[in-house]
């Protein structure tokens, strides 16, 4: 148990559509506690049932290390939507649709009556990597999480550019819907989505690809890169053509904002040195006359980078 003192602490969740995450911070980023909290969003519920969720959670981890709320300098949250964060107001969070229109902090504070700030999960993420992570040096960044969809955050002279959705940028005119409603979206084609969706319609055309060993149903992302790694044709060209995508947004965003650093993070970036290398040598031939002056590595905090950030959305 940790001992009563006077320190302060900052909370960080991340609402997801599937999973509330909470953590608790002190002011070094160093998680408080064994481990951070965990329980489902039920998202079709109505948002007061999920702020108390919240709440409950947050009320829970300073029973558990006995910290008082007044050591709390306020809770920070993930919101997987877009937010006028300066109002503490949802504007629209497709996943949970009972938090559009709400007022967050107004809200939050009938159960817990600490500062509260909101701000786009994606941005949180950008912001964690920023304060603790693999961006911490650097004045300008940018961060994608390559996910469900590709999630991400612009940091320009030490400030997330607010309201960015740096996911739907087109890269393939007419290409494939996008659940943003336009068709050829970089996340349609560089997200974990858009790996499996071609490594499944590459599958069914060669039907002697490892790529068939498992249930179509059942290709995960880490499975393509596996059964390329073992010498798969078919699995070979579905990561470069992957690798090609990625490529294509990574460099339209490095000509736009010319950021010194580009931190790739969500579950693909666990590919590490391999896929790195690859991405470094493509974004190197797409980028304006060939000079990539942008360093790009992996995300440090990996999935802690959105409940960090967002503990210190105002530090
Ligand atoms: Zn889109």
């Amino acid at each position: 148990m940790k001992n009563i003192d006077n320190k302060k602490y900052n909370f960080g969740i991340d609402l997801g559509g599937t999973n509330i995450v909470i953590g608790l911070f002190d002011d070094d980023g160093n998680f408080i506690g064994e481990e951070y909290y965990k329980c489902p969003t039920n998202a079709n519920r109505n948002y007061k049932l999920i702020l108390k969720d919240m709440a409950d959670g947050c009320y829970k981890i300073l029973v558990e290390n006995k910290i008082k709320i007044t050591q709390i300098n306020g809770i920070g949250i993930g919101i997987p939507g877009k937010c006028d964060i300066k109002n503490k107001l949802v504007i629209g969070a497709c996943n949970i649709k009972s938090l559009n229109g709400i007022n967050i902090e107004t809200e939050m504070k009938k159960f817990m009556d600490v500062p509260i700030n909101i701000e786009n999960d994606a941005n949180c993420a950008a912001v964690g990597e920023k304060k603790f992570g693999a961006s911490r040096n650097y004045t300008n960044s940018i961060m994608i999480t390559l996910g469900t969809g590709i999630g991400g955050g612009i940091i320009i002279n030490n400030k997330i550019l607010p309201n960015t959705e740096i996911g739907h940028h087109v890269i393939v005119l007419n290409g494939e819907n996008c659940t943003c409603g336009r068709k050829g979206c970089w996340e349609t084609y560089a997200s974990a989505t858009g790996l499996i969706r071609e490594a499944k319609k590459y599958a069914k055309k060669n039907p002697e690809s490892k790529l068939n060993d498992i249930d179509e149903n059942k290709i995960y992302a880490k499975f393509v890169f596996d059964v390329a790694e073992i010498g798969d044709k078919t699995a070979i060209s579905v990561i470069d053509n992957y690798v090609d995508y990625l490529s294509e947004g990574i460099a339209n965003l490095i000509n736009i904002f010319d950021p010194d650093l580009f931190v790739i993070g969500g579950g693909i970036s666990n590919q590490g040195i391999s896929l790195l290398r690859k991405v470094r040598q493509t974004v190197q031939k797409k980028i304006y006359a060939n000079d990539l002056n942008t360093k790009i590595v992996q995300s440090k905090l990996g999935n802690y980078a959105g409940i960090i950030g967002a503990a210190f959305l105002n530090k």
